[in-house]
């Protein structure tokens, strides 16, 4: 019997040699495909060794295997080859343990969710009324769980998600399509309150219009049910599905990305159901035009509609979600200074602003000490160091393209007129002076440029410096902008 088991057994594992090649081809597939898609995608992989000239991978899921066949095949078996002379293709494998599990699980389950649930740990901070209504009960059976903190109710309201806030409202009351809103596209950097703002409006539908049906999906989740549809001939059974949902929303299209079949026949339906007068809305972590992977075709399609953006916080906005959030404590007292030091140093996102408080209630209700600044300090010692150094190069390229008018996709271009490359050389310059990267690591992230360009970009930059006062200017605003 061919079993996976006679298969690993003439895997030859040579030792830390391969492994450090593995752990340089992982480095690679993150700097290329940034973060949030590694995480999702290719963190999960595991290397088992090497076999017949065929790196051997493992993942958890069948769905994975294939997702990862259909789009990062190709750059795997490039960069193993490169690593390793002798490695000319890739074998992906469903993990032994997990594959038996998995299998049984999709003969008898209609719907397998390979989307975590709505955190269920209990926050001193997320004692928030829950909505009445059953999650499950009243959605579309396909939908991913609805958190009940994620309300309008509970959604503070201030310059940088106004519009988005505007519109995601503006859909939740309407009885039929809104017109120029569809689809609506949210879009913003993590922990802005995208997927809060999805929530909230099926949450508000559920409650005020329940004869509309809502289905909210992640984007993996949606390809997940995608892809199984296809493999065992039901694609039309599954369009068909979205026939009786009236407001479709699709949660972190970026992990859509990559060139397949699969995202040509997803964005199919998509086009489908705008057809057929359904509401959409879409979010991602950046804008249509910015959705690297996609074709152009269906990126101008995503931006049809309205296209609101959640922009980073300001300071205002931190500190009313904190007064928002500790009015609804009963036994802990923060005193306001403490929640302004907390909007001044947390300036990552609403999420991190929300796990810093956390953490100053549990403190405070632990030890059953008063809050205070110093307390503050010291519980959140390592939080603020790393709040305090935390320039990304991709927070640069997005400052400066947005300064400069340019698109963030253009600082990995190789366009060379002068309105484009100069940003380029100014983000290339400012991520030499705020982040500790190499030359090498920096042009890697312009689009896999040479140290030598970055190096040339650096030397220019600071000749113009003292030859263009307006230039200088704007480098040290943009420059005091990110470090503030
Ligand atoms: P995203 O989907 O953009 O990554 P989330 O919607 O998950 O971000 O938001 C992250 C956290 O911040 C959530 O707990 C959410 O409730 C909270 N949050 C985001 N924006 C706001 C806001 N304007 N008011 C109150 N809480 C917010
Ligand atoms: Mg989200």
């Amino acid at each position: 019997m061919a079993t996976g088991l006679e298969e690993t057994t003439l895997i030859q594992k040579e030792d830390s040699v391969t492994d450090s090649e593995w752990q340089h081809v992982r480095d690679r597939l993150r700097e290329t495909y940034g973060e949030a898609v590694f995480k999702s995608w290719l963190n999960p992989i595991r290397f088992d060794g090497i076999s017949n000239g065929q790196a051997v991978l493992t993942v958890p899921t069948r769905f994975m295997r294939e997702w990862i066949n259909a789009n990062y095949l190709d750059t795997l078996k490039r960069y193993w080859n490169t690593e390793n002379k002798r490695v000319y293709s890739v074998n992906v494998m469903v993990r032994q343990e997990m594959n038996k599990a998995a299998e049984s699980q999709l003969a008898d389950n209609e719907v397998i969710s390979i989307v975590p649930a709505a955190p269920v740990v209990a926050s001193p901070v997320a004692n928030f009324t829950a909505p009445s209504r059953e999650t499950e009960a009243s959605t579309a059976p396909m939908s991913s769980p609805l958190d009940p903190r994620f309300t309008f109710e509970n959604f503070v309201v201030g310059k940088p998600n106004e519009l988005a806030f505007a519109a995601a409202r503006r859909v939740s009351e309407s009885v039929s399509i809104v017109p120029g809103c569809n689809p609506l596209f949210l879009y913003g950097g993590v922990g802005l309150g995208k997927t809060h703002l999805m929530h909230a409006v099926a949450w508000h539908i559920l409650r005020t219009n329940p004869e509309r049906k809502v289905m909210y999906l992640s984007a993996e989740k949606f390809m997940y049910q995608f892809i199984r549809a296809l493999r065992f001939n039901q694609a039309i059974a599954f369009k068909e599905q979205f026939r009786s949902v009236d407001v479709l929303m699709i949660d972190d299209v970026q992990f859509i990305s990559g060139k397949d079949s699969t995202q040509e026949e997803f964005f199919h339906t998509f086009n489908a159901l705008i057809d057929q007068n359904k509401q959409l809305i879409i979010s991602a972590d950046r804008s249509p035009s910015d959705l690297e992977g996609i074709e152009e075709r269906i990126r101008s399609r995503l931006g049809w509609g309205l296209v609101a953006d959640l922009h980073a916080t300001s300071y205002e906005l931190r500190l009313g979600i904190l007064q928002t959030k500790v009015e609804k404590l009963r036994d802990v007292f923060i005193p306001p200074v403490v929640l302004e030091f907390l909007a001044r140093k947390i300036t990552s996102n609403i999420r991190e602003l929300e796990g810093a408080l956390n953490r100053v209630v549990a403190h405070a209700t632990l030890v059953g000490a008063p809050v205070t600044l110093e307390s503050t300090q010291d519980v959140l010692k390592d939080l603020l160091r790393a709040n305090d150094k935390r320039i990304s190069i991709e927070d640069i390229q997005k400052s400066v393209a947005e300064f400069f008018h340019i698109k963030v996709s253009d600082m990995h271009s190789a366009r060379r007129s002068v309105a484009v490359a100069r940003p380029r050389q100014i983000a290339m310059y400012i991520s030499k002076q705020l982040t500790t990267r190499s030359l090498p690591e920096i042009g890697r992230k312009f689009g896999g440029k040479d140290h030598t360009t970055v190096m040339h970009a650096v030397k220019r930059i600071e000749e113009l410096m003292q030859q263009d006062a307006e230039l200088k200017n704007d480098v040290e605003l943009l420059k005091r902008m990110l470090q503030s």
